[in-house]
């Protein structure tokens, strides 16, 4: 397929409007990651919840020149020089090209789903196959509708090998990423509980994501997964199997021993009963398992068991992850340690621009060679320094005798260097002042020094906000929503938390309606980080008024004091039609005006110009508890009475709004205009304290550790009580960190290397000991107090408060990190 714009056209059954010729390389979904204009092809989607038609506009601006619509612009002699191609629905069109341009090849493909692991067997197989093969594969995880078929798109004449990773979140999305990736060669990663919302049981889903495997050669599984292997059984299509086993001796790949050292695991198998054997630096059960499928996969590509066995041993941990710390000198670090290739440059590029906007901070990029894409350097480095100048790069620092002969081909402030060593004894790095620093280097280069050099180093103690998942959690609510309703997210109290700027922020890329804070220095703060949504202020203060009216922060009212205050400062400033947010006391009896006040209130507001009411609103006291159910159904329809008399006094929408987190999971049919989401942003469900995405993990680290003998005591007044000699280790986390005392004394346990250490003796300002007897750890290992396998919930409950309460109280000297996954 030559990828001009009539063959794709053609591909996707379109009525092309336009005449001008073009090759398309890349495929855009999302309008903020452009980045080579002439050469993209937009595809306008469709969602509940936007419309990539309203980005036309803009993307035209900026250069991009064919499009894949629904409907064409009504001002379409605007676009003279554009193509438009018209198809019913683009989404299917991006799937169907995706399709066509996948049936150009003939090599193998490799199919992973599962419910975990597939990004990390994914990777690994790329490891485990290069550099002997081009392998083409999934840009970290974009396995879903829309991320399948953009990766499959990234095939080329070049490619070897593929490796795409299928995730479903509904019954019946497979067979349309079936149909895109075509396997060869199938993984069936392993069946667990998650995201298990809309399936009927295990076993369907289990079938579902075999019916990614209908017309593979070979399908690799666990045979020992009864789960697993009764469906395969039970599935219609036959195909060859490579079953792996501990127990059976007939299955092809039989795994004979399971070897684990202090930091090695060594695996001995019988491959069509030839014996072998590997080892990987992992001890975990899950990097074993994970480790088999790649076997497998490796062995069926005939990659002899020596080389196998080489490459096993040198595996690296996948961090998938853009991680964002603070750097000395004003600098923010983003860190991506992921393999440099040109899909996955392209995508920290993008995240360095966005994180910038609105900083006023310079962008720096550091970047090594780029390893093993099995392109011509004059091609790929022409390619970066397009990518760099698009994405608005001002500073580029190379590492690498490739990068350094493509010098010419970068036009921004730049430097070169042939190793990671001769950057470090420069002084461009001691140089770096107040800018955005993008660390991307191939593992070789070993740019974890650099960032190490690099990284402001205050506490030992942070907070991780994973970032992708509060946008999962996000969308888990937003699915609940009809459409058209709108949604306010709670970011108060430092977005219960985990940082209200890179919170708001993210949420402000996902188009939220309103971000709502406490206290108007909180919306002025998020505004003078470039925060551009609106913002709604839940406590105003009289005093900042006039911060509100700068940084245009929308007040609620409650009270004709309030009010008639808000009014005379509005009229004083000359300020007019400033939005206001009336709150209604229906039950909760904290704050509001009373249903009875409404007609004063009515009155009130008509006989002035200086403020207007955008919505009107009302809070749940019971919304979590299933005992008040029928006081929350009162609430409701006290508030629709009394919100729709304040609507009928006025001609324009006033918005209606009275559902929080759980009003949100249990009382669909109370949605009205807006809903109000806060604890289930940051992943917990309130009405059951199970966790949905966990966002936030406080963790520290060891400092020391000691031996105490059963007769001594650890702590403040020799509470800390042995029942034997023990190993106590010291973590610099206190109360004055959010670490409640009432924890202490044993009553409560944080994870060291993911076993529980129970807190010994009372829990100091700045400090705590933790009994560390039966753990394999030593000094410098990282200690979770509370995340992934320790949910927050847990300690909560343990103190008999709320999740909320133990999420705001992380104190601000503790560091917080983000990251996407
Ligand atoms: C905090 C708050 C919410 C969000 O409550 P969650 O239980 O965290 O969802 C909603 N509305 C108001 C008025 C609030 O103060």
């Amino acid at each position: 397929m030559s990828n001009s714009i009539e063959s794709i056209a053609k591909a996707i059954g379109a009525r092309r409007t336009g005449t001008c010729e073009t090759r398309i390389d890349w495929l855009l979904t999302d309008s903020r990651s452009l980045g080579f204009p002439e050469e993209t092809l937009f595809f306008a989607l469709k969602t509940k919840r936007n419309d990539g038609h309203k980005y036309i506009p803009e993307l035209y601006e900026r250069g991009v020149r064919n499009f894949v619509v629904a409907d064409l612009p009504i001002d379409l002699e605007r676009y003279a020089d554009a193509n438009f191609l018209q198809v019913r629905d683009p989404l299917k069109a991006l799937q169907q090209l995706a399709r066509e341009h996948r049936k150009q090849f003939q090599v193998p493909v490799i199919g992973v789903t599962g419910s975990n692991g597939k990004t990390i067997v994914k990777e690994w197989i790329y490891q485990l196959l290069s550099p002997d093969k081009v392998v083409t594969r999934s840009p970290r995880s974009y396995n879903s509708q829309i991320g399948v078929p953009l990766s499959v798109w990234l095939m080329n004449e070049q490619t070897q090998v593929g490796v795409f990773e299928a995730g479903i979140s509904e019954m019946g999305e497979m067979e349309s990423l079936r149909s895109i990736i075509l396997p060869t060669i199938g993984i069936l990663t392993n069946i667990g509980g998650a995201h298990q919302e809309n399936f009927f049981s295990l076993q369907d889903k289990c079938m579902e994501k075999l019916s990614l495997f209908k017309d593979c050669d070979v399908l690799i599984y666990d045979a020992d997964d009864e789960l697993i292997s009764s469906c395969v059984q039970r599935s219609l299509f036959s195909v060859r199997e490579i079953a792996w086993s501990k127990v059976d001796t007939e299955c092809p790949l039989f795994i004979e021993a399971i070897e684990k050292g202090v930091k090695h695991t060594t695996v001995k198998y019988r491959y069509l009963n030839l014996p072998s054997e590997y080892a990987i630096p992992f001890i975990d059960d899950a990097s074993i398992e994970n480790s088999l499928h790649c076997l497998a996969v490796a062995l069926y590509l005939m990659i002899p068991p020596s080389k196998i066995a080489e490459r096993m041993s040198r595996i690296e941990p996948i961090a998938m992850r853009l991680e964002v710390k603070e750097g000395k000198n004003d600098c923010i670090l983003i860190n991506d340690s992921y393999n440099s290739d040109l899909a996955s440059l392209d995508i920290a590029l993008d995240f360095m621009q966005r994180r910038s906007e609105g900083e006023g901070k310079k962008r720096t990029l550091i970047l090594s060679d780029m390893l093993e894409t099995g392109q011509s350097s004059r091609m790929l480095y022409r390619q970066v320094a397009e990518l760099a100048r698009n994405r608005g790069v001002n500073k580029l620092i190379g590492v690498g005798e490739e990068i350094r002969s493509a010098m010419n081909m970068f036009n921004a402030e730049k430097y070169f260097f042939q190793t990671t060593e001769k950057l470090q004894e420069s002084t461009v790095l001691q140089r770096l002042r107040d800018e955005i620093i993008l660390i991307k280097g191939a593992r070789s280069f070993h740019f974890e020094d650099i960032s190490d050099l690099l990284e402001l180093k205050v506490h030992e103690t942070i907070l991780e906000v994973n970032l992708s998942a509060l946008v999962d959690n996000l969308n888990y609510y937003r699915n609940k929503l009809k459409p058209g309703t709108k949604m306010v997210c709670m970011v108060k109290a430092s977005a219960y938390g985990a940082g209200s700027y890179e919170v708001a922020k993210t949420l402000q890329d996902h188009r939220v309606d309103y971000l709502a804070v406490a206290v108007a220095d909180e919306g002025s703060a998020l505004r003078k980080a470039g925060i551009t949504a609106s913002i709604l202020i839940m406590n105003p203060e009289m005093t900042a008024f006039k911060t509100m009216f700068d940084y245009k922060l929308e007040p609620e009212i409650y009270s004709f004091y309030i009010l008639n205050a808000l009014i005379r400062a509005a009229e004083k400033e000359g300020v007019t039609n400033f939005p206001i947010h009336i709150k209604i006391n229906t039950g909760m009896n904290r704050l509001g005006f009373e249903p009875t006040e409404m007609p004063q209130l009515i009155e009130r507001l008509k006989r002035q110009a200086a403020v207007i009411p955008r919505s009107v609103f009302s809070h749940l006291a019971g919304s979590d508890s299933a005992q008040f159910d029928s006081f929350t159904v009162r609430q409701i329809s006290l508030f629709e009475q009394v919100s729709e008399e304040l609507q009928a006094a006025f001609s324009h929408k006033i918005l209606r709004h009275i559902l929080n987190t759980a009003g949100i999971e249990r009382y669909g049919h109370a949605q009205f205009d807006m809903v109000r989401l806060g604890l289930g942003l940051y992943g917990v469900d309130p009405f059951t304290n199970n966790m949905l995405r966990n966002v936030s993990t406080l963790k520290t680290t060891i400092l020391q550790i000691r031996r105490v003998k059963k007769e001594d005591t650890v702590g403040y007044s020799r509470k800390g009580r042995l029942e034997r000699d023990s190993r106590i280790a010291a973590i610099p986390i206190g109360y004055a960190d959010g670490l409640d005392r009432h924890l202490g004394n044993g009553n409560a346990y944080c994870l060291v290397n993911g076993k529980k250490a129970p807190y010994v003796g009372n829990i100091c300002m700045d400090v705590a000991m933790i009994d560390v007897t039966d753990i394999d750890c030593k000094e410098g290992d990282s200690v979770i107090i509370f995340g992934d396998d320790l949910p927050v919930t847990a300690l909560s409950a343990t103190l008999g408060t709320i999740p909320y309460e133990v999420l705001t109280s992380v104190s601000d000297r503790v560091k917080r990190v983000y990251y996407q996954d």
